[in-house]
């Protein structure tokens, strides 16, 4: 059976023909799918001259789902995505303040895909409004299955709302001004550290020199403050030979990096959104709690060209889902006009974690090449003076020709 399977420690088994589910997405969605498709089809057969290749499956999910079948999102197409372990996604639509809950929240929590990864790097000439963007080498660990994502919210008015505020003025008199809208934001140890092991063995493994803890544990102590606490602690706890504190690094090391350690820091949320643009070569892997990693990594998106070239994985112990950062733009839908450069590049982060590395330097490669020779999409055309705007499609078309 051509199943990707995992083995006990965590490592994948690929087959030379593995099913990869995918969901093509809503909007935009299938005008960058299909341009992924051929790179991805193209860049492995190329690699691999033709021992290897992907065999698609295609999960009814969001408007198409709806139309199809009556179903956002169907129990079996999460469970196909549990069974094939990899799978690649666009954007799907949520309608704002009614209707049905965010697609991709879901799918992030009922497969319990705890990081969200998202590697932040510069692909020169793409325009930035940085000075130096070629200091610009982050990967953002998002927690991605509570804070006040959780869904735990109650209406101003509401019931549940209403007894809340009189539980919490009764039992600790808090004094909260009634009626309110009511949020929750549960952090935990467990979850906070197998983030946090995440995001360290990703810095060990890919020779990344820190993690920055981000946080607002000043204000909010029991909860980004305890991520902040369990952070530091899981580091002592599993990687102990591995990794230092900046305090140990001034106070043993005189500030020089010893080789072979991460050093471990952190960082309040407001600070480091100033750090990163300031002196962004001072930070490699970023661990977050949820809401502050969805505000860094768009912000840090921008600083190397925007949402349009910004990849992206949700990544569990069972399973992984690889998915475009931005939406489904749906001004755009249907007009071949925009950036695939966000999914292409998550793909390339799929055949990176599927171990077919030799395919994602390839997509790499040509990707930069084709944007370098000027021929892009119009989010980048017009930034570069000069520059030929192609439709999406013919983006691809310029990939797959410079990967020949
Ligand atoms: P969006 O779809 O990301 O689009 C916002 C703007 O970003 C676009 O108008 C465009 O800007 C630019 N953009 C996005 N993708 C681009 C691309 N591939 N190439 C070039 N430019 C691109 O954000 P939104 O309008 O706030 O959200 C629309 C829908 O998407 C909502 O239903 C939202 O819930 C959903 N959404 C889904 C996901 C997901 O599936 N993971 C993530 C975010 C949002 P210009 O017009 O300035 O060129």
């Amino acid at each position: 059976m051509n199943k990707i399977t995992k083995n006990s420690d965590g490592s994948l088994n690929v087959p030379d023909c593995p099913v990869i589910p995918f969901i093509e997405g809503d909007g935009i969605g299938p005008d960058i799918w299909n341009a992924t498709r051929q790179i991805l089809d193209d860049a492995v057969e190329k690699a691999y001259e033709g021992k290897k290749e992907i065999d698609w499956l295609e999960l009814d999910v969001g408007e198409k789902g709806f139309e199809k079948t009556g179903e956002w999102l169907s129990d079996k197409a999460l469970q196909t995505i549990k069974e094939y372990i990899v799978a690649i996604k666009g954007p799907l639509t949520t309608p704002v303040g009614e209707g049905i809950r965010s697609l991709n929240v879901t799918i992030r929590q009922k497969l319990d895909l705890y990081s969200c990864v998202r590697p932040v790097k510069y692909i020169d000439p793409v325009p930035s409004p940085m000075k130096a963007p070629e200091k610009i080498n982050m990967v953002v660990f998002r927690e991605n299955t509570e804070d006040v994502y959780a869904g735990i919210e109650y209406a101003s008015g509401s019931k549940e709302s209403e007894s809340i505020i009189a539980f919490l003025k009764e039992t600790t008199g808090a004094n909260l001004t009634a009626p309110a809208g009511i949020g929750i934001k549960p952090m935990s140890e467990v979850n906070t550290k197998r983030l946090v092991v995440a995001a360290i063995q990703y810095a060990i493994d890919n020779g990344l020199d820190s993690v920055t803890l981000m946080h607002k544990g000043n204000i909010m102590k029991f909860t980004e403050g305890f991520f902040r606490n369990w952070g530091y602690e899981v580091a002592r706890e599993k990687f102990a030979d591995k990794t230092i504190t900046e305090d140990e690094l001034y106070e043993k090391y005189e500030g020089k990096q010893p080789e072979g350690k991460v050093v471990i820091k952190d960082r309040i949320a407001d600070m480091l959104f100033q750090q990163v643009l300031l002196r962004p070569d001072e930070y490699g892997v970023i661990a977050c709690p949820n809401l502050n990693g969805d505000y860094i990594s768009d912000a840090l998106a921008a600083q190397v060209g925007g949402l349009g070239m910004a990849p992206g994985a949700n990544i569990g112990d069972e399973c992984a889902v690889f998915e475009a950062t931005h939406g489904t733009a749906p001004k755009y839908a249907g007009l071949d006009k925009v950036n695939p450069s966000s999914l292409i590049l998550s793909g390339a982060m799929m055949l990176d974690y599927m171990g077919w590395n030799e395919a994602a330097a390839l997509i790499r490669n040509a990707l930069q090449a084709t944007v370098k020779a000027g021929t892009v999409t119009y989010d980048l055309a017009r930034q570069i003076e000069g520059a030929k705007e192609v439709k999406c499609s013919e983006f691809a078309g310029h990939i797959i020709e410079k990967m020949g």
